[in-house]
This record gives structure tokens, sequence and C-alpha cells, in this order.
């Protein structure tokens, strides 16, 4: 994730100094402080009537090509259930409901610094899969024939959603 250079509200080069226990940056001219909060995400844990699990092969960065559960990024005013069903409904088309929260995560991530996860258990009755652009292929799998999940927090929220 690329730092400020320049505040973004009056141009002047930024500085640094610990405000708030933290060192951070900030601007002399107009005192705005850069402030860097984690992003929220949310994923869903997604299985059908059989109790196969939905898993999908990513088409973007980060774990481009990796196998996964879906999920992505909240936008501003949603609730974090709604961000979860919204993210499954872009990324396969499938109209699910919540069963439960499996946890909420912290990582670090190069491309986005630092993240937020939020993951869901998810019901679906209709297992009619259709994916997007993000998505190379999708489906549900019992558990002795899923590809191997080798993101570590996706292996971790799977292992707590079967606990
Ligand atoms: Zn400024």
């Amino acid at each position: 994730m690329r730092a400020y250079s320049y505040c973004p509200h009056c141009t002047t080069a930024l500085a640094k100094d610990m405000i708030d226990g933290r060192e951070r940056l900030f601007c002399p001219s107009c005192s705005w402080v850069n402030y860097v909060n984690p992003l929220p995400v949310a994923v869903a844990y997604t299985v059908n009537k059989k109790n196969e699990l939905l898993v999908i092969r990513r088409a973007h960065e980060p774990a481009f090509n990796e196998w996964a559960l879906p999920g992505g990024f909240l936008e501003v005013g949603e609730e974090p259930h709604e961000g979860c069903l919204r993210e499954l409904m872009e990324e396969t088309a499938l109209n699910g409901t919540i069963e439960r929260l499996i946890g909420v995560y912290h990582r670090d991530v190069e491309l986005y610094g630092s993240l937020l996860v939020i993951a869901y258990k998810v019901m679906v009755t209709d297992d009619a899969i259709t994916i997007n652009n993000e998505v190379f292929e999708a489906g549900f799998y019992p558990q002795h024939l899923m590809p191997e999940v080798r993101i570590p927090l996706h292996v971790q929220i799977i292992n707590d959603a079967v606990r």
C-alpha cells in the first residue's frame, strides 16, 4: 500500500510525529493527520443442502489463481452481513442467507495493508452458479473432493466453521 507524501487538503509535504501513541503522517500547515485504519472485508463460508462447501478460484490479486472462499470489501453504509451476501451474489449469482457469524479476524496484506475480516456461515438452497469476471471457476465440493485452499486466513475460517 502506498503512503501519502502530501496533504490531500492543502498539498503541503507531510511530516511524521508521534500522535495518539503511534508514529503518523500529519500536515504541518493544516494539522490533518493521516490516520490509517483497517479495511473491512466480508467472507462467505457457503454451504448447500448437501453440506458441500463453495470454493472459488480467484481471477485477481491478491492470491491470484488460488482456491478461496468468496468475499470482498464492504461498501460505505452497508451492514457487514449484507456486504457478505452481496459479494456472494456478485461472484457466483448465489442467493444466500446468513446462518451465523464464524469469526472476526485481522490480517496484513501487502496490496491493501491492514484488513478486518468478518466471516459468516451462509446457506443456499438453489446452488446453481454463474460466475463473474473476478472468478475463474466456482463449485460446491464435499470435503474429500475439495480443491486445496492454501490462503492461511481462509484455512482458519474453514477450520473455525466446522468446530
Ligand atoms: Zn494540509
